[in-house]
């Protein structure tokens, strides 16, 4: 079991989070966040961990880059969002430009912590 931990910040809306992932081996068996910001913040990071609690790291991988991709309007595909279950929720806010940072900032934190172990 090895624990990661990273923190993010939204200046332009106050929001602070602080990620913290158990892997066991390949399986992201839990994840949890301490912090406080906005409700969007706060909600898109309960989902991001409820949608992604027992995915393979690959499989997480692909999810935060769909879900980032769908924020930035770069992904219609419904086949690609449907893996996204219920965070495709914050489908759009990506047409709102101000929310897009809170929204963002925990998937934005856990795609560190994806990509560092590696
Ligand atoms: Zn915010």
């Amino acid at each position: 079991m090895q624990i990661f931990v990273r923190s993010g910040h939204n200046p332009n809306c106050g929001d602070e989070i602080t990620l913290e992932v158990k892997m066991n081996g390949n399986i992201i068996e839990d994840l949890a966040f301490s912090g406080h910001g906005c409700a969007i913040s706060q909600a898109s990071t309960s989902i991001m961990i409820d949608t992604l609690k027992g995915k393979t790291l690959e499989e997480a991988k692909e999810i935060v880059k769909i879900f980032i991709d769908m924020i930035k309007r770069e992904t219609k595909s419904e086949e690609e969002l449907e893996k996204l279950e219920d965070a495709i929720a914050f489908k759009d806010i990506a047409n709102m430009p101000a929310r897009v940072k809170c929204v963002l900032l925990a998937w934005h934190t856990l795609e560190d912590i994806l990509n560092k172990k590696h």
